[in-house]
């Protein structure tokens, strides 16, 4: 058995103002990341792999808030988070703040492979960079047309859903290979405004990302503030492990019941040791999709 799932970010705006047209190109967005990381579990390699793979073409993709088309600063620059985590021996690398990587997500995994460390930020992580002969990119590389307004919009005081679809972002993937291996990664520009060196959930190890092999693999999205406060990722994780929750049960109680209860909403994805997969959210919607060997095949935003 081998599955992976993968998110888009949670806070879908409200099914009536999203056009069928760019419902398609979300979609289409989410497949094809979808099917890059089946594929990759498909030829019997790594959830490592697959995660990576599956992550880089939504961080490749405008339409989702990491890599290019990430969200923007207050001062209207991307500063892009990402984290990856391997099951086996729990090893993670995350970066933060990171403003001319293009693919934070490959070098969350550099930091995991060849450095002494789990998460470098800013000016240290891309000199890391240079030095692993990543390419860099001038920072207007991630900023699109779309977010700059979305920007503006958000400085004016207006509602951000009412521009794009979703107001916070932040893609990730999880996924259990055939060798029995978990994994997750997740990839992000963070919220729209936010101040320049905010750093949110999604490179924080067991915040938004976590996986621990014969347990579980879990990537979060939402507001970030709040996952790091619960440690979310590794919550759900310790809930099954510990408290003999089922991975939905686990996912729904951190969700609905403790992030709720702080004011907090967002989404989760997990994949369980058995491959089972829960999406589960508390915003309007959660852009997502699941694929199995037993044949399951899903795309879904509300
Ligand atoms: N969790 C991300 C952050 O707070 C944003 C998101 O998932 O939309 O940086």
């Amino acid at each position: 058995m081998y599955a992976i799932a993968i998110h888009g970010g949670a806070g879908a705006m409200p099914r009536a103002a999203l056009s069928a047209e760019r419902e398609q190109l979300y979609r289409a967005g989410l497949a094809a990341a979808l099917d890059r990381g089946y594929a990759v579990l498909a030829g019997g390699d790594s959830s490592l792999d697959a995660v990576a793979a599956a992550v880089r073409v939504l961080e490749d993709d405008p339409l989702f808030n990491a890599g290019h088309g990430a969200a923007l600063t207050r001062d209207g620059a991307a500063e892009l988070d990402a984290a990856i985590m391997d099951g086996r021996q729990l090893r993670a690398g995350a970066v933060a703040s990171v403003r001319h990587v293009k693919n934070p997500i490959d070098l969350a995994r550099r930091v995991m492979e060849k450095s002494r460390h789990v998460l470098l930020v800013g000016a240290g992580a891309e000199e890391f960079a240079l030095e692993e002969q990543f390419t860099l990119v001038p920072n207007h590389y991630f900023r699109t047309a779309e977010r700059l307004a979305q920007l503006e919009s958000e400085q004016r005081g207006e509602r951000m859903s009412e521009l794009l679809p979703t107001s916070k972002g932040t893609v990730g993937a999880v996924a259990l290979d055939g060798a029995g291996n978990l994994a997750a990664a997740t990839s992000t520009g963070g919220m729209t405004n936010k101040r320049p060196g905010r750093v949110g959930d999604s490179p924080i190890i067991g915040a938004g990302t976590y996986a621990k092999n014969g347990v579980c693999a879990v990537s979060a999205t939402g507001h970030g503030e709040y996952f790091i406060r619960a440690v979310a990722a590794h919550h759900v994780c310790a809930a099954v492990q510990y408290r003999g929750l089922t991975l939905q049960q686990a996912v729904r109680e951190m969700l609905h019941e403790i992030l709720a209860g702080m004011g907090g909403d967002g989404g989760l994805i997990a994949v369980g040791q058995d491959g089972q997969v829960v999406m589960d959210f508390s915003s309007e919607g959660m852009f997502r999709g699941a694929r199995d060997s037993g044949g399951r095949r899903e795309i879904a935003i509300y």
